[in-house]
């Protein structure tokens, strides 16, 4: 157990991490303040509903509370991918009757019957039997005729259908390009824009991963690339992708629509697990409390969502509606904060996880068993903390999964470093103090740790160090040869002064 806090208003700390999607709900400096407070790590800046010009300000201002909080926040920026939007419709929105007749039009409607989209050559791809799903696939029309420039379709599941909203097709094979010119502009914005995390939606292949990676790069940008799982072709190939992408969303949202929503939990578990295998983080996505965005309190069943999600293996939990437009925004992330914490007592007093593929990590093999061996000590040692200097994050990622219950406090000089590993399971990132060798990192450590309650005196904490530490372009430590080859057991001192 971790002591007491002497400041019973002290918000505990989840190891499992929170993205919350700003929205028009949070968007003003004070709201993202206080859900950053409230426990969120990543702020989600969704691509689909603002552009750069809207959100440029408002990186800026996170930038700015994260200096005011001296805490890392990590933007993600969620790029649309081939998502088919409905176009405006007369009114804003129409109810659908079962068995009426509606049409896809390539453009300039003549009634609310004639619907447009976002992607003009739908009405060249249709064909007879397509089935068309609408309003998040609570309204699904058959195609029943498609002529050029012209489908007629007739409702299946009736319901209400708005502007905007998103169209899913499950069976049909669209060529539309993974990545259009608009999330191409996104992506170069955000990788100027030092975005921390990119993610593409409707993920089809590994290739498409690849090339998002490579637009990043060539813009310099070290941006984590996240495979948004929310169609079959990516279920289909989904090793494949976990291993060419920087982590995983279980995009429950769409996933839900394109395939039987039944199917949802376990291929959840599927895509967790595939993230496991290949050491990358995974965040579970959509109306995980979704009932808190009309009510300060979430339904028993989302409750045990958000638990199960992190018992699963999850790394980290989304909110997107409750935060973006729902009425209580930090209660939300509050309650995923509170539901995490409870959950994670599960994890106390089990062994490090093992590795299924142990070379899945990307580290250098010293690196590699020094992680090993930190883990098994902190457990063996009932460790508080485990402390690790790291240049790239890496070495933090691989701490990350093992599920210790010793949280990893993940010290660096790099902005970027920081905060990347606020997606990390577990790990905590610690702007780092200048220092050019372990002692000085030993004492920055165990003053933080002291001042931060995590740590009493005559505690243990895991000291993970390189014998290279050595000054970093900011003129601070850093692991220059990104080698760890040091475990210190340290105990925390009792005398004041340190650091
Ligand atoms: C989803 O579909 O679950 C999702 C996260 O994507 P979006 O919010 O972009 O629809």
């Amino acid at each position: 157990m971790e002591p007491k806090s002497q400041n019973p208003g002290r918000r505990r700390w989840a190891r499992t991490k929170i993205v919350a999607t700003v929205g028009p709900a949070c968007r003003e400096t004070q709201k993202l303040s206080e859900i950053v407070s409230a426990g969120a790590d990543l702020l989600r800046l969704n691509m689909a509903h603002g552009s750069p010009e809207l959100y440029q300000p408002i990186v800026d201002d996170i930038r700015q509370i994260s200096r005011q909080l001296d805490q890392p926040i990590a933007i993600l920026a969620d790029l649309a991918g081939p998502k088919i939007r409905l176009q405006e419709i007369d009114g804003g929105s129409i109810f659908c009757h079962r068995d009426e007749e509606f049409f896809f039009v390539r453009e300039n409607p003549a009634d609310s019957h004639e619907l447009t989209s976002t992607y003009l050559t739908l009405v060249d791809e249709l064909a007879k039997g397509d089935v068309v799903m609408l309003a998040d696939g609570t309204v699904s029309m058959l195609v029943e005729e498609a002529k050029a420039g012209r489908v007629r379709l007739r409702v299946i599941e009736p319901g209400t259908i708005r502007s905007r909203q998103g169209i899913n097709l499950p069976d049909v094979r669209l060529s539309a390009p993974a990545i259009s010119v608009e999330d191409y502009q996104h992506a170069i914005w955000a990788a100027k824009a030092g975005i921390d995390y990119v993610s593409l939606s409707f993920v089809r292949s590994p290739d498409e991963v690849r090339t998002l990676k490579d637009i990043v790069r060539s813009n310099g940008s070290r941006a984590g690339i996240i495979a948004k799982i929310e169609k079959r072709e990516a279920l289909n190939r989904l090793d494949e992708i976990v291993a060419e992408a920087d982590g995983a969303m279980v995009a429950r949202g769409d996933l839900g629509v394109e395939i039987d929503v039944a199917r949802i939990p376990l291929e959840q578990k599927r895509i967790v697990r595939a993230c496991q295998e290949y050491q990358k983080p995974s965040i579970i996505a959509t109306q995980m409390l979704d009932s808190m965005q009309d009510s300060p309190r979430p339904t028993r069943a989302e409750a045990t969502d958000v638990a199960n999600a992190i018992l699963d293996g999850a790394d980290a939990c989304m909110l997107s509606g409750e935060t973006a437009i729902g009425q209580y925004p930090r209660e939300a992330v509050e309650m995923m904060n509170r539901s995490a914490v409870a959950t994670e007592e599960m994890i106390a007093g089990r062994p490090p996880r093992e590795a299924v593929r142990p070379r899945a990590d990307n580290l250098q093999e010293i690196t590699r068993a020094v992680v090993r061996g930190a883990g098994t000590m902190a457990y063996s040692l009932n460790a508080k903390l485990v402390v690790v200097a790291s240049h790239s994050g890496r070495t933090a990622q691989a701490l990350s999964q093992q599920r210790s219950w010793a949280p990893t406090i993940g010290v660096s000089t790099s902005e970027a470093t920081l905060r990347k590993m606020c997606l990390y399971w577990g790990v905590r990132p610690l702007r780092g103090a200048p220092a050019t060798n372990v002692e000085q990192l030993i004492r920055h450590a165990d003053a933080w740790a002291r001042a931060e309650q995590l740590a009493q005196p005559g505690d243990r904490l895991i000291i993970v160090g390189g014998s290279h530490l050595a000054a970093g372009p900011e003129g601070a430590a850093d692991l220059a040869a990104g080698i760890h080859d040091i475990v210190i057991v340290h105990q925390v001192e009792a005398a004041t002064g340190a650091g």
